[in-house]
């Protein structure tokens, strides 16, 4: 996360608890300047279905792991399937330990962070005691950065693609911006034709305007993009320079993460010959 700016659709002003009829929220207690609230774990099952899968079991964190497991059983539900968005330790460090307290295997794009025979790949879709999940490869904040399609209910799981508030960070050189932008470009095309109208997030609170949101980080994205290419204009051409000079409104403690989209952003006008 970059700003604290309020993102277009009223988003919910709490975190936590049921989002759609299909999806339900547990928050993890790591909340810090890049993780918001803390880490959302999801729980997502069809409503006549005792079968749920697991979404980012989240930290290391054991009271957290088993408050998961009290959720589901309070929900009457058994986790069936553990998923992961992607491999930052705040969505997947818990994942061996959640994979052992449930029985479960754990999936993938990272062949690195499965648990069982099976991984992620596009197009993929996840059938789970009737619910429908659809893997949609969103590279960019990291390389293996997945989106999951919950059709039924118009939403869709971003991870750290898109937060619930603010913006995120192209975790540079891992995470590339030309990814990222490609991969906004392809959730707003799931938002534009109403697929998708609500953006459930790996981070903040639910946002109701999907499309408002995904076409508010395109332009943040080439708002900072042309902040960067005028720095460096400037003769402001290290990364260091550069975050200081663009990021100058941002807390110095998200600097560092700042840095890693810097990088990213200067990386991204070599190639494209803009610097
Ligand atoms: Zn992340």
């Amino acid at each position: 996360m970059m700003t604290a700016a309020i993102l277009p659709g009223a988003p919910q002003p709490s975190v936590g608890g049921p989002a759609t009829a299909r999806a339900v929220c547990v928050l993890a207690p790591n909340p810090s300047p890049m993780t918001l609230d803390g880490t959302n774990t999801w729980l997502v099952s069809e409503p006549d279905s005792d079968l749920a899968v697991a979404i980012d079991p989240g930290p290391q964190d054991e009271a957290h792991l088993r408050n998961v497991l009290a959720v589901a059983e309070r929900l009457g539900k058994r986790v069936a399937l553990t998923l992961l968005t992607h491999g930052h330790p705040d969505h997947a460090a818990g994942a061996a330990r959640f994979a052992e307290l449930t029985g479960t295997n754990v999936r993938a794009l990272d062949p690195a962070l499965r648990l069982g025979d099976e991984g992620l790949a596009a197009g993929d879709v996840i059938t789970t005691g009737g619910l429908e999940l659809r893997v949609v490869p969103t590279p960019g904040h990291t390389a293996d950065s997945l989106c999951f399609q919950l059709s039924a209910d118009r939403a869709v799981l971003t991870g750290d693609t898109v937060l619930g508030r603010g913006t995120t960070v192209v975790a540079y050189p891992d995470g590339r911006l030309g990814d990222y932008l490609d991969s906004l470009r392809h959730l707003r095309a799931l938002t534009a034709d109403g697929s998708v109208e609500t953006i459930l997030p790996g981070h903040g609170p639910v946002l109701s305007d999907a499309r408002g949101a995904v076409e508010y980080y395109l332009a943040h994205r080439a708002h900072r993009l042309a902040q960067v290419e005028t720095a460096v204009e400037q003769g402001h051409t290290t990364p260091a320079q550069v975050v200081a000079h663009v990021y100058a409104d941002v807390d110095r403690s998200l600097w560092p993460a700042a840095e890693l989209s810097v990088r990213a952003q200067l990386d991204y006008l070599r190639e494209h010959g803009l610097i």
